[in-house]
């Protein structure tokens, strides 16, 4: 272990928010990844700005992880330091905005189904798509994240991120640059510690009715019986991922304990102790099949993180 690093995050962070050669399958819903040299439970904006730059200055890497519902972790872990932000900074706030709207301010360490369960309490309209989707909202707003013709773009206001030099600032919607699942923040490498979003008020009924409905079509439709990453694969223009996975006859596609489900043949399931090489295998080899067979190469949506 680093004892110089660990000295100097000692003077920004207690001991229980350092934890060292901690394995990151604890933290990524696929329940996969070898161990971090360091993982970081930062506490609040400052903490994280402080921490950026004593890593920057020290010129040593490092990688910020939501609730890892989105990433791919290599077996051997990751050489760095790994920054979550998690349920310690997931404070909201709701008030009004103007005459009409109200305005919902959350750190981005909140879970997006906490955080639309707040929204809804408040019979505020806008979130339901969010309601489902296991990541926090850090996450969200990087990758642009949507579901069922929603998406963050639809509501958001602007975020405070933190740059690689540990310097805070406030990017407005238009400066974030969303698309579909790219932001600014994932090009500049960008931190997000909270985000604003603008709601009107809406029906009670119709809003639990929607959340609801929709995380029932989840449930029938997503393999969310096994671990995973959601959606495997970008939609490619003009096409549906799963539904070209499953025309190359790829339902059920094996590479070791990692699989193509059964159910939903967009998502790669973890059938239990799969490893980060079996499911970048089958990435690779459906990636080709399909390709071969249709002329289209997918992209990966999950993010992949330390050696392949
Ligand atoms: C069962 C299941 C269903 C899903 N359904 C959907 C869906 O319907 N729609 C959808 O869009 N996605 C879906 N996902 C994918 C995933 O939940 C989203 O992409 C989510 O937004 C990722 O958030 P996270 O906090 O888990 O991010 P992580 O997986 O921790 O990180 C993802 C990326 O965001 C970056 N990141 C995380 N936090 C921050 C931060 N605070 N600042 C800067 N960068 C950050 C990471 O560096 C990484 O590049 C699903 C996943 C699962 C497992």
């Amino acid at each position: 272990m680093n004892e110089d690093f660990y000295q100097t995050l000692k003077d920004i962070l207690r001991d229980e928010q350092i934890l060292i050669e901690e394995p990151l399958a604890k933290h990524t819903t696929f329940q996969i990844g070898g161990p971090a040299e360091f993982l970081l439970l930062p506490e609040n904006n400052h903490q994280v700005a402080a921490l950026v730059k004593v890593l920057c200055e020290k010129n040593m890497p490092f990688y910020v992880i939501g609730n890892g519902s989105n990433l791919l972790v290599s077996d051997k872990g990751y050489k760095g330091t790994i920054i979550k932000i998690g349920q310690c900074m997931s404070n909201i706030v709701v008030r009004e905005y103007d005459g009409s709207r109200y305005l919902v301010q959350a750190g981005s360490g909140v879970l997006l189904s906490k955080l639309a369960n707040k929204i809804a309490e408040h019979e505020l309209t806008g979130f339901e798509f969010a309601s489902g989707i296991p990541g926090s909202l850090g996450g969200a707003v990087t990758m642009n994240a949507g579901a069922y013709g929603g998406e963050i773009k639809d509501s958001i206001m602007g975020a405070t991120v933190v740059d690689q030099s540990g310097s805070m600032m406030y990017l407005n919607k238009e400066d974030l640059k969303l698309g579909y699942r790219k932001s600014i923040i994932q090009e500049k490498n960008y931190i997000v510690l909270d985000a604003s979003f603008v709601f009107e008020p809406g029906n009670k009924d119709d809003i639990r009715n929607k959340m609801d409905d929709l995380n029932e079509r989840r449930r029938d439709k997503q393999p969310l019986e096994y671990p995973s990453a959601g959606s495997t694969f970008k939609r490619p223009e003009g096409y549906f991922a799963g539904k070209l996975i499953m025309d190359a006859g790829l339902r059920g596609y094996q590479v070791g304990n990692a699989q193509i489900s059964e159910k939903h043949c967009g998502f790669v399931i973890n059938k239990g102790g799969a490893t980060a090489a079996d499911i970048m295998t089958l990435i690779t080899e459906v990636r080709q099949i399909v390709f071969d067979k249709f002329g289209v190469m997918l992209e990966p949506e999950v993010r992949l993180l330390g050696e392949f």
